[in-house]
């Protein structure tokens, strides 16, 4: 049996099936770093290390192994599937008859650095940077479409000490694409304990990316709270509706309200000049979701807006404008269809995100 096994970012993320397939291999054989990474785990095993860019000679060999009789163990650093040895593996597959195998997977350094820095996994796009083996035409694309798709972006192998054009060139289009304030998270699980910083795109520095860095890019959901990288999947939070956003609802259904700025009102401009006032009480409340500004006060189950401007600007207005009748036909609505109101949110997120990058 061959066994082809991720053993994950981190040595502490090993799982119990790849612990078990090492046990029962008498031979291991894998780049050697990752070798080094697990020696106590060898004892009395046939070990066979070898460099960088040797990935088909380690199949080979193994296959090798494996006609002489022997239980084998390929290691790869992560999940073998991801960027791993699993891809090698099944290319050289076809040319043999007779190999049992089996793919163990592992924790890949996305979900290991997604860990690190909350929960700013959403949808989301991996793409290795790395072009040895890659036209750096087809990386770009996949940077530019994934982008535009509003996925969450991690990008392994983003850098080496002959290899940076490909990570400014994709930055460039990111900064071209996306708002330059979206959220990057930064990890580096070489360092003890792993290195992880929290900045925005346009601050993303090339002295601070090395090769065993791994970088997520948030989508246009994405923000930073206590410390955390967060994107919101739009979980509904249920709370009464308030007396005067039922009163504010009514009169909207009927007609009734002041569109743009309200400079009649004793609280205007309660966020900024010239303000839109249309949804003075948003449809969204309680949203939970801190993409546009909101907060829950700390202890006080309450969630403030007082940072949101993003309501109460004119496109936003037009997009809500737009399909909010195909939604809030009657007040209690606002509670009865709220998984549609946030799904309508995110979309006039989505839109007027990309607009503002224009
Ligand atoms: S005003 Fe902003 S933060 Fe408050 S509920 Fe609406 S969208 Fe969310």
């Amino acid at each position: 049996m061959i066994r082809i096994v991720g053993i994950g970012a981190s040595t502490k993320d090993i799982t119990i099936r790849a612990l078990e397939a090492i046990e029962k291999s008498e031979v291991v054989i894998g780049y050697k770093k990752y070798i080094n990474s697990i020696e106590e785990l060898l004892d009395g095993k046939e070990i066979i290390k070898k460099g960088m860019g040797d990935e088909i000679a380690r199949v080979e060999l193994a296959i090798q192994k494996h006609f002489d009789g022997k239980q084998v163990a390929i290691v790869s650093s992560g999940d073998p599937g991801i960027f791993g040895m699993a891809n090698v593996f099944f290319q050289l597959l076809g040319k043999y008859s007779g190999i049992e195998y089996e793919v163990i997977p592992g924790v890949t350094a996305a979900t290991y650095g997604a860990s690190l820095l909350g929960s700013p996994l959403h949808d989301f796009a991996v793409i290795s940077l790395s072009d040895i083996l890659t036209p750096l035409s087809e990386i770009k694309r996949k940077i530019k479409y994934a982008a535009r798709g509003d996925l969450v972006i991690v990008l392994y192998n983003p850098i080496s000490k002959t290899r940076k054009k490909p990570f400014r060139e994709a930055i460039k289009i990111l900064l071209e694409e996306i708002n330059p304030h979206t959220p990057v998270g930064i990890i580096k699980s070489s360092c003890n304990p792993p290195y992880i910083s929290l900045i925005n795109l346009n601050d993303l520095n090339e002295k601070e990316i090395d090769m065993s860095t791994l970088l997520i890019i948030g989508n246009s959901t994405t923000y930073i709270e206590d410390g955390h990288m967060i994107t919101p999947r739009g979980y509904v939070v249920k709370q009464p509706l308030h007396e005067l956003s039922r009163d504010f609802y009514q009169n909207f259904l009927a007609g009734n309200i002041v569109e743009g700025p309200n400079i009649n009102c004793d609280y205007y401009p309660c966020h900024h000049h010239s303000q839109n006032c249309t949804f003075c009480y948003c449809p969204f409340y309680p949203c939970g979701d801190g993409s546009t500004g909101g907060r829950w006060i700390k202890d006080k189950a309450v969630w403030s807006c007082q940072d949101c401007e993003w309501i109460h600007k004119y496109e936003t207005v037009k997009c809500i404008r737009k399909q909010l009748p195909l939604i809030l036909e009657d007040v209690e609505d606002l509670k009865k269809r709220k998984k549609e109101l946030l799904k309508l949110r995110r979309e006039c997120i989505h839109q007027t995100r990309n607009l503002n990058n224009k």
